[in-house]
């Protein structure tokens, strides 16, 4: 009846995740709270291991996609559960290492890395820097050189699949501002460069094709390609690859309307294919790596908001205010994004009406949901929306100076602040009045 198995009503008709009660929660902690249910983040990174393991006979990597969610507590979990990391920013990096995940299992991606982030991670014997352009290849060189070592790299490879449209053909894709393109040959040109430099090693190639996907062809598609290049590589330039990363983008279930595959069947099917492409081409199974991010993170996680009022305009819309928004949760302003919600204090009301759900920012964009259906509510009331954990605390801002709101980890009954809430204080922190104003 929920979107995720973290959810439960209780005895007192209230919401229940990880067995706290979300009204009790809500009076510890106050709102707006984002709160996380770490033993379905656990069951999330072990269903995703196990399927590696079974499938790649122990040969594979899954990597939690940091950027997802990221702070020192949800390293920590995840590097307990066995994964490894990605991450995109010399702060996702530093985020990494002060929570403990070894850094022979940190992978680091992004288009314009600095060099600051790259001697970061370089002096830090970070286990690969995925390369993304002619300009940074030269830079990874050239750093490693003065440092004295060989740096492990990977490419990102633009493998032409559209994931988001139905006949993923392969073209278009070209225009992306990630990685170098396959179909006029900078891919290939690039890797014949590196494998003429000194202080770098080309250990593998990487593609992402997108996010929150629900079709299983495209990924079967990109292995494929993605093997093809690799037996190219060797042909052409006496190179053999030994890893091949798959990226992320498997969809989650944001509403009952969403359907995603099961990763495990992604997982088994994708890994089909690269048994067969791997031996119709004569090159050995490379290790295998892949990047969940929103699906580790996001089913775990909802927002709690305290309704303030309720507007009903006759005949057009009623709106919902709630003590958060955008500065919690920018995915409706940006995408419209859609969620599920409910009254956490009268868990199975009815949905009786159509309501938009808006927050307190100056800003008519300002929405969490439009036209949802909800039961009766009156200011007071507990909102939760759902399925929160993933890209919410982590592209949440400071507009209209609202401080962000704490994460609270809960499991069997227990709870714990993972991320404090920001104060006043923390809002003008950085602010500095000249002397001389
Ligand atoms: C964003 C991203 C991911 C994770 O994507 P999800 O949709 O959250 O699974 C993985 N790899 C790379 C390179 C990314 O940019």
């Amino acid at each position: 009846m929920f979107v995720s198995k973290a959810l439960s009503i209780n005895s007192k008709n209230h919401l229940e995740i990880g067995g706290c009660d979300c009204v009790d929660l809500v009076n510890n902690y106050g709102t707006p709270v984002y709160v996380l249910d770490e033993s379905l983040i656990r069951e999330n990174c072990r269903l995703y291991k196990n399927a590696m393991d079974k499938y790649y006979d122990g040969n594979g990597m899954v990597l939690y996609a940091s950027k997802a969610l990221s702070t020192m507590a949800v390293c920590k979990i995840v590097e307990q559960e066995g994964l490894g990391l990605d991450v995109v920013s010399g702060g996702e990096l530093y985020t990494a290492m002060k929570a403990g995940v070894p850094m022979d299992r940190i992978y680091f991606h992004g288009n314009n890395k600095t060099c600051e982030e790259l001697e970061l991670a370089i002096s830090n014997n970070i286990r690969r820097i995925v390369v993304d352009n002619r300009e940074e290849l030269k830079r990874v060189n050239d750093i490693a050189s003065k440092q004295g070592k060989v740096v492990n790299i990977s490419f990102r490879i633009k493998p032409g699949i559209d994931a988001h449209t139905h006949d993923f053909v392969q073209t278009g894709q070209i225009d992306s501002k990630f990685g170098v393109a396959l179909e006029n040959g900078e891919a290939i040109e690039i890797i014949g460069e590196a494998a003429k430099m000194k202080n770098v090693k080309v250990a593998g190639v990487h593609c992402h094709i997108g996010s929150q996907i629900f079709d299983l062809e495209p990924f079967k598609l990109a292995a494929k390609v993605m093997l093809e290049f690799i037996a190219k590589i060797k042909n052409e330039i006496g190179l053999e690859i030994e890893e091949l990363n798959l990226g992320g983008g498997f969809g989650i279930k944001y509403t009952m309307n969403d359907d995603p595959i099961e990763y495990d069947h992604y997982i088994e099917s994708v890994s089909k294919v690269v048994r067969s492409v791997c031996e119709e081409k004569g090159i050995k199974l490379p290790f295998i790596v892949m990047e969940p991010g929103r699906s580790i993170v996001a089913s775990a996680g909802i927002t709690l908001y305290k309704v303030g009022a309720v507007k009903d305009i006759k005949d057009v819309r009623t709106y919902v205010s709630v003590d958060g928004g955008m500065t919690d949760n920018p995915r409706y302003a940006l995408y419209q994004s859609r969620y599920d919600a409910l009254i956490a204090n009268r868990a199975d009301a009815p949905k009786v009406q159509d309501v938009t759900i808006a927050g307190k920012c100056c800003e008519s964009g300002d929405l969490l949901a439009k036209d949802i259906k909800m039961p009766e509510i009156q200011a007071g009331d507990i909102l939760a929306v759902l399925a929160t954990g993933a890209y919410n605390y982590s592209m949440s801002s400071n507009y209209n100076r609202i401080p962000k709101p704490p994460i609270v980890l809960v499991k069997n009954g227990k709870s714990r602040v993972i991320v404090k809430r920001e104060d006043f204080d923390d809002i003008i922190r950085n602010d500095i009045i000249p002397e001389d104003l």
